[in-house]
């Protein structure tokens, strides 16, 4: 199981704070990096997820 904290950006291992953002039609909670402004959150890195696995397979069949 992934721990879904962070507590350093991955992107440049600045210091993120925890924070309520607000989309398009709804909130969330997620990480700010306060050095480059990153924002990571866990729908993100599940769609990023999600789009990497369609990527990586022969599509064939669409659902
Ligand atoms: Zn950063």
């Amino acid at each position: 199981m992934e721990e879904l904290s962070f507590k350093k950006c991955p992107r440049c291992r600045g210091a993120v704070t925890y924070e309520k953002f607000y989309g398009r039609d709804e909130q969330f909670w997620g990480w700010k990096c306060l050095f480059c402004g990153d924002i990571i959150d866990p729908v993100i890195l599940q769609n990023r997820r999600l789009m990497h696995m369609h990527q990586g397979e022969n599509v064939s069949q669409s659902l």
